[in-house]
């Protein structure tokens, strides 16, 4: 049964070559479909006045080339060719804006754990994204729970690594939040410690300082928390970095999510207890409107973290 994809486009990055859509599948017995031996990222491009803008891509290129490092996954490319490649496929789509997803996959036709032979292949998807968590996310926040679900221990599956793998623990996080009609769940770290969201790094504000949990709490080390860390650094907020039990989230003047995908999220409420005034905070909404403002171009970008794709010849804007 075919299955739809209202974000759907044209044309998908193969191995160095723009393939259709339909002609980027991979066989049933390949590796990553028995034991989830997939890297990946999700990178946006953002509609700005100067055309097309991918947000850091280098940053997502260079933890892809990372998380194929911990799982041994050799990339017969370097970082610009994936950067190029990139670039390459929003323009061959003629998007203005999208998501972007590069995945590398150990893929063959041998059965067993040990996947080292099996071929790797890379690829790139462009498709339409609106907001992740729903269209009122970003004005109004989120209802959120704590997980019975934890991140994984440190010892188990590698946090730094964006791998297929961990987005099982990331799916019974979300199953059971929506399923309690919360719209996401926060994780806490095998110790117990806040850990992050089951797409998204996790921020909390109170007197006026900015906290949020250490890689060694079990998250991927976002790039949107690294943005948020440099816009605030700059605002001249303290920030602090640090192991944050769950009560620190109910005490919290203001909450909010931070990905790629979500964006800047601010969060309302965690298990029905009300955050601050239950609305989006003063400081929430500063870090918000800088973010969205340098990725779509709004506001001068002090810290060159947006690619420009070039309009292809023939194309009007
Ligand atoms: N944690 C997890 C588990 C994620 O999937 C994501 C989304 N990639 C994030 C955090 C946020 O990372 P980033 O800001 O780089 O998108």
């Amino acid at each position: 049964m075919a299955s739809t994809n209202s974000g759907r486009t044209q044309k998908i990055w193969r191995d160095g070559r723009l393939v259709g859509w339909e002609d980027a599948t991979i066989h049933v017995m390949s590796h990553v479909v028995h034991y989830g031996s997939s890297v990946f990222e999700g990178i946006r491009c953002y509609s700005t006045p100067n055309g097309p803008a991918v947000f850091r891509l280098r940053e997502h290129m260079r933890r892809l080339f990372d998380s194929c490092k911990i799982y041994r996954l050799p990339l017969e490319y370097q970082l610009d060719d994936l950067v190029q490649a990139a670039i390459d496929t929003v323009a061959a789509n003629e998007l203005e804006a999208c998501y972007l997803r590069p995945v590398v996959v150990r893929t063959g036709e041998q059965m067993g754990v040990y996947g080292v032979s099996a071929p790797v292949e890379t690829f790139i998807i462009a498709w339409k994204w609106g907001a992740y968590l729903g269209h009122d996310a970003l004005e109004n926040g989120v209802d959120v729970c704590v997980s019975s679900w934890r991140r994984a221990a440190p010892d188990t599956f590698p946090a730094l690594a964006k791998a297929g793998g961990n987005y099982l623990n990331s799916q019974l996080t979300k199953m059971e939040a929506r399923q309690d009609s919360y719209v996401e769940g926060i994780m806490l770290d095998s110790f117990g410690y806040v850990s992050e969201g089951s797409g998204e790094n996790l921020f909390a504000v109170r007197d006026g300082a900015l906290y949020t949990s250490p890689i060694a709490a079990g998250i991927l080390s976002g790039i949107t928390r690294d943005s948020v860390l440099r816009i605030a650094t700059d605002l001249g907020l303290p920030i602090r970095e640090q192991v944050l039990p769950r009560e620190f989230l109910y005490l919290a003047d203001e909450l909010f999510f931070t990905g790629t995908a979500a964006e800047i999220t601010p969060i309302r409420s965690v298990d029905r207890i009300v955050i601050g005034e239950g609305k989006p905070g003063p400081l929430t909404r500063r870090i918000q409107d800088t973010y969205m403002g340098i990725a779509q171009g709004r506001i001068a970008d002090p810290y060159g973290w947006l690619t420009m794709v070039p309009t292809p010849a023939g194309v009007e804007r």
